[in-house]
């Protein structure tokens, strides 16, 4: 079985193609600048051929079709024709409370998504066209939505609800809703596969550290509470977000700087974080270099951030009543020894202590918890693409 995985951004779109029998990526890349000047298409396959050609992309429908013209290319193409692709998986950021977990794309589904458009004014808008896209080049084929919400699904209520008015959940659905599902429930398989026991016996933290981060308290294999919200703005200080903040200051700062709600939105989503504080990047690799090099802000900066991932551990311990692993993935996650040593150097209350030497390699998966560790930590690389591949193919078989 072949499966092509989507994941449509507003002027972008990233693709990959797996064997199912060996979940082997025959071909991956990426549509940029779809719709503006510049526009191109990466391309690679798995006998290393790689290209970058400049088209005019005036929509994702011409990214798509440009798609399958280098996935069927008679010499570098993996495929012969597109009718060899069984199943189409798409990313979709927000299904609201609709879904909790992956399904085949059909109208009612489309018009579901829709509906949470209010929800993710960014994200779900492309990732509809995406799929609608498809739908134009490809008919027929069986489509398969993977939210990033839905793992999130099975929080309590205690985990999800705001201390609002009750009403405003009611009729706006202001709740958390968690974001990232498709990594951390990948990571959680990957760690339940490491410790040797089911994830149903397990309580895990997951900790996605990327460019956008959050942490889940994954009990018994699902999710039971985690630090995004409503919106992916909130809990853990991020590249340029501001996480967790009093929300006092919001109209406190409109006030004093004279900002409107655009321009707030727009300090809390793009020029805060660890980019905000520090005022050197909102790159980790950046900042540590700047750290080194002495400079306060920037190791301030990085220790903040570090205390704040480890302030969620503590209180995701204290939410299941104790902790099994700690699972580092995603960008700084997955690289950044430093991080991983920073947020753990003060966890051995809950018999947590790295290797020192294992925390210092990276690309593969790790556990870096040295002998006396009752609690492991774990570096596992995420795989969203192959999660969603994994899903597509669930559902398919199961028509
Ligand atoms: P996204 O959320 O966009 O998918 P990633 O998970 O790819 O982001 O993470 C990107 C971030 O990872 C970069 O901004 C950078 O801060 C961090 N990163 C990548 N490599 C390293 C490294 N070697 N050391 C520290 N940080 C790194």
């Amino acid at each position: 079985m072949k499966i092509l995985v989507i994941n449509c951004g507003s002027s972008s779109l990233k693709y990959q193609v797996f064997n199912m029998e060996q979940e082997e990526v025959l071909a991956k890349g990426n549509v940029e600048k779809i719709g503006i000047e510049g526009s191109f298409i990466k391309y690679e396959n798995n006998r290393g051929f790689s290209s970058k050609d400049e088209y005019i992309i005036k929509d994702h429908s011409d990214g798509i079709k440009l798609v399958f013209a280098a996935l069927t290319d008679e010499n570098s193409g993996v495929i012969k024709d597109v009718s060899e692709i069984n199943a189409i998986g798409h990313r979709v950021v927000h299904a609201g409370e609709k879904y909790a977990g992956s399904v085949l794309i059909t109208e009612d589904v489309k018009n579901a998504l829709k509906e949470c458009i209010e929800l993710a004014p960014l994200h779900n808008p492309p990732n509809i066209i995406g799929i609608e896209a498809c739908e134009d080049v490809m008919p027929g084929v069986k489509h398969v939505g993977v939210f990033d919400t839905a793992f999130h699904q099975s929080m309590p209520k205690t985990s999800y609800l705001y201390g609002l008015p009750y009403d405003y959940y009611e009729k706006y659905g202001v709740r958390r809703y968690g974001f990232h599902g498709t990594s951390h429930k990948y990571v959680t398989q990957r760690a339940a596969k490491m410790l040797g026991k089911p994830a149903s016996e397990l309580k895990i933290i997951t900790c996605h550290l990327g460019n956008g981060a959050s942490i889940t308290a994954v009990k018994n294999g699902k999710s039971f509470d985690t630090s995004m919200g409503f919106t992916p703005l909130e809990g853990l200080i991020m590249g340029t977000r501001c996480g967790d903040i009093d929300p006092a200051i919001i109209p406190f700062l409109m006030n004093k700087e004279g900002l409107s709600l655009e321009d707030i939105n727009n300090v809390m989503n793009k020029k805060s974080g660890v980019l905000g504080i520090s005022g050197v990047s909102n790159d980790f690799r950046e900042i540590e270099e700047a750290a080194e090099a002495g400079n306060e802000l920037a190791k301030i900066a990085l220790e903040t951030y570090s205390y704040r991932v480890r302030k969620y551990i503590g209180a995701y311990a204290a939410a299941m009543n104790g902790v099994d692993a700690i699972v580092f993935t995603a960008g700084i996650g997955e690289n950044s020894g430093f991080i991983r040593d920073m947020v753990c150097e003060e966890l051995s209350y809950l018999g947590v202590s790295i290797d020192k030497e294992l925390n210092s390699q990276r690309g593969k998966e790790l556990d870096i918890s040295n002998s006396e560790a009752t609690t492991r930590v774990l570096v596992l690389p995420t795989n969203e693409e192959l999660m969603i591949a994994r899903d597509t193919k669930e559902i398919i078989e199961s028509l």
